[in-house]
């Protein structure tokens, strides 16, 4: 007992161990990841409002450009010159680089004149044109806060429709801030700035930003209007990284907020940046635990492989010692029955010749069981070494009748029934004859040793498709479904074995590895208790007619041996 019990607890030490390591390498590797994806959170929140910060100056400086370069380009004395020329100059480039901006506005003299009481604006069109309403609603505007006496007003819901937001400059004829002489601007429209700002800026600047500061982890914008409604980006929200309020207005307040005359509130717009990809960086981490888990996976499937294969080594081991005490039992039987026939007869004692007869019989008989018995362990004794096989194209049909034959001869005395049905053409096959005879002859025995009460046992012969089939059929005690897939294992015996003390489960891997050689296969259809078709499947030699597609050789041979 004491040296029985490691032998048993080995394996499922071994399992035992491997599954904890594999836990093990799970854990730690899920703790890396954790701590890894923990600082990947950080670092991405860290990019990501640092870019939405510089998303957000990148806005604020694309909406002060028309204030700071465009409207203070032109200098006092070439304005007061009534250079209007250079202010377009200037005015267009503006409409190049401020995507925001409607349209410049201009007032002076000149214009007053072509156009009084009115500004004049200069759009995408590159000329300098009228809008009456709105010209003469931002002179007004202009009129209006001049007795404020500063620079810059700012107003919104200008113009016949109210929607216009309107940035005007004006420039003083001196200190006293009494009269000016010109006023320059721009006018946003606030739904322009809604569908296109911050798709022309990522175009231009943002898709940029986004990417390099992104690296591996691309970054991904959206931004909402004061209300959360997207304004711009993916429609799909991915898990946010970072949020900053942009307060969103036409003009630079803070900058100029005591220069200015009037002002409007700012909206609280959002810029939103988060990774792009669902789990952004952390997804790319998580996708390392895979190696781990496939290998662990494939430890797992190894370990039950080692556990199977242990198994049927023990089976085997199991097999093969039944076997021994087997072959002595069967052995033993004959060698006894002979030694008394032989004492009896060494000893004078049968007198009458039917009695001696009746001896001689009994030698015959056990002689014929124990050199059978000794065959079958010969042969498998030299499958176990490499066999040589003689190929050589053969006529199945007489092959297996002689082979039928042989076998019905020595049972004559049975009762058996062999029939031999050979459908078609006989077909051909390069085989080695000595090999074929003794698989065929393994499943006779086969059919008689399970007939039980039914002694008929049918053998056909045919051509199908390429292939030369043998089939050896009884109707006998069948084998259960539980046995089919075991039969052909070394040394195993089925439950219909339990009729047959006969056998040592050598029969069917004997046929099997003969077959297997001829590049054939065996296959068995079985019902318990209404007989079993085992059937012979070898590649045919040189073209064949399927018996089924040839009328002419339909008619089958038949033949019966008793
Ligand atoms: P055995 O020496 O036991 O006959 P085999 O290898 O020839 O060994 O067959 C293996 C098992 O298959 C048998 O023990 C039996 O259970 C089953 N078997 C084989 N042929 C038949 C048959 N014709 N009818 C029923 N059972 C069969």
């Amino acid at each position: 007992m004491a040296l029985a019990l490691p032998r048993f607890r080995r394996p499922h030490f071994a399992i035992t161990a491997t599954l904890i390591a594999a836990g093990l390498v799970l854990y730690l590797q899920h703790r890396a990841i954790s701590a890894l994806e923990s600082q990947t959170g950080v670092i991405l929140r860290q990019l990501s409002e640092q870019t939405a910060n510089d998303i957000a100056a990148e806005v604020r400086r694309t909406i002060d450009g028309p204030i700071f370069d465009t409207l203070t380009a032109v200098n006092h004395p070439e304005l007061r010159a009534g250079r209007l020329d250079l202010v377009a100059k200037q005015y267009a480039e503006g409409l190049r680089a401020y995507p925001h901006v409607d349209r410049f506005l201009a007032w002076n003299a000149q214009t007053e004149r072509e156009a009084p009481g009115e500004v004049l604006f200069y759009g995408r069109n590159g000329s300098f044109s009228r809008d009456p309403a709105l010209g003469r609603a931002i002179a007004a505007l202009a009129r209006q806060h001049a007795p404020a006496q500063h620079i810059y007003i700012a107003a919104e819901g200008i113009g016949p429709e109210k929607r216009h937001q309107v940035f005007v400059r004006l420039f003083w004829t001196d200190a006293r801030r009494v009269d000016y002489f010109a006023a320059l601007g721009f006018v946003v429209d606030p739904l322009l700035v809604r569908r296109g700002l911050f798709d022309a800026l990522y175009e231009t600047k943002l898709r940029a930003l986004l990417q390099e500061r992104g690296g591996d982890v691309p970054l991904q914008l959206q931004v909402l209007d004061e209300h959360g409604t997207r304004v711009h980006g993916p429609p799909e929200a991915q898990p946010l990284a970072a949020q900053i309020t942009l307060p969103m207005l036409f003009y630079p307040a803070e900058d100029i907020g005591t220069r200015l005359a009037a002002g409007v509130p700012a909206r609280p717009w959002s810029i939103r940046v988060s990774a792009a990809r669902p789990g952004g960086g952390i997804a790319g981490v998580s996708q390392t635990y895979w190696p781990t888990v496939l290998s662990v996976l494939l430890m797992l499937v190894a370990v039950g492989y080692t556990v199977q294969a242990n198994r049927r080594a023990a089976d085997l081991a199991r097999m093969q010692a039944d076997f021994i005490s087997h072959v002595s039992h069967q052995l033993k039987t004959p060698l006894s029955l002979l030694s008394a026939a032989t004492e009896t007869l060494a000893m004078e004692r049968v007198r009458s010749p039917e009695k001696l007869s009746q001896y001689l019989g009994t030698i015959r008989g056990e002689v014929t069981r124990l050199s059978a018995l000794v065959q079958r362990i010969l042969e498998f004794s030299r499958l176990q070494q490499a066999r040589s096989y003689e190929f050589e194209v053969l006529d199945l049909g007489p092959l297996v009748r002689e082979t039928v034959d042989a076998f019905a001869s020595s049972l004559s005395r049975q009762g058996f029934t062999f029939r031999v049905d050979e459908e078609g053409v006989p077909p051909h096959v390069r085989a080695d004859s000595a090999a074929i005879e003794q698989a065929l002859a393994n499943l006779l025995d086969n059919a008689v040793k399970y007939s039980g009460d039914a002694r008929l046992v049918t053998v056909r012969v045919r051509a199908s498709g390429n292939d030369a089939v043998i089939e050896v059929t009884d109707n006998g005690v069948g084998i259960s479904d539980l046995d089919k897939p075991r039969i052909f294992e070394k040394f195993y015996r089925g439950e219909s074995a339990s009729l047959q003390r006969q056998g040592f489960g050598l029969g069917l891997p004997i046929v099997q590895e003969l077959i297997t050689a001829h590049r054939g296969r065996v296959e068995v259809e079985s019902h318990v208790g209404q007989g079993s078709t085992f059937r012979i499947v070898l590649p045919a030699q040189g073209p064949l007619q399927d018996a089924t597609s040839n009328p002419a050789a339909l008619a089958t041979r038949q033949e019966a041996i008793r």
